[in-house]
């Protein structure tokens, strides 16, 4: 009885550590796969997919989880409860989406210009989810860019109208949701949500 108590203990934190870090092993291990497939002379195809995964990132983030309401409730966990893993993104969800995706991409664009692209879009992936855990996680110095990433993200947290892009400040400035903190005030052009 004892024994299956500790199997299934085990099981279950294992089962979670998957959920909340998964993403940090699959998503490189793809991109690496659909690197390959592509090949070198795609390469200005995988930086096109990269800036427009930052767009995506951005009309994601401020559309489909802060206005529509199944995907706003199941993003305003994460806003109310910013440390707990639990309220993100599940890496076992991650498959689920990518895989159409690519197959998708890779259908319709062929092999080496599909390869590509879904590269370029799990890069941006990636970069989003590593900036994301470190502007919550990481102890950050104060002066380095990622201190303005997460200064700029916690101000999104707080106040949800402004600073949807994580990995970059630039579609935030184009589409003017752009806030900057100082002094624990608020400033310029903040968008509507
Ligand atoms: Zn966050
Ligand atoms: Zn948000």
């Amino acid at each position: 009885m004892r024994r299956a108590a500790i199997i299934a203990g085990l099981t279950a934190g294992l089962m979670r550590r998957i959920r909340h870090f998964g993403d940090f092993v699959t998503v490189p291990l793809a991109a690496v796969i659909f690197l390959e497939l592509a090949g070198i002379y795609r390469l200005h195809l995988v930086v096109m997919a990269v800036a427009a995964w930052t767009l995506l990132e951005y009309l994601v983030h401020r559309f489909a989880f802060h206005r529509y309401s199944v995907g706003r409730r199941l993003h305003l966990l994460h806003h109310d409860h910013p440390n707990d893993p639990d309220a993100e993104r599940s890496s076992l969800s991650t498959p689920l989406i990518a895989l159409p995706i690519g197959l998708l991409l890779v259908g319709t664009l062929g092999v080496e210009d599909g390869s590509a692209i879904f590269a370029g879009l799990l890069v941006g992936y990636l970069a989003f989810i590593v900036v994301h855990y470190a502007v919550h996680r990481w102890p950050i110095e104060p002066d380095s860019w990622l201190y303005c990433a997460k200064m700029r993200h916690l101000t999104h947290h707080r106040f949800e109208n402004c600073n949807y892009g994580v990995t970059t400040i630039f579609w935030d400035i184009v589409f003017r949701t752009n806030a900057r903190t100082s002094g624990g005030r608020i400033h310029s052009g903040v968008g509507s949500k």
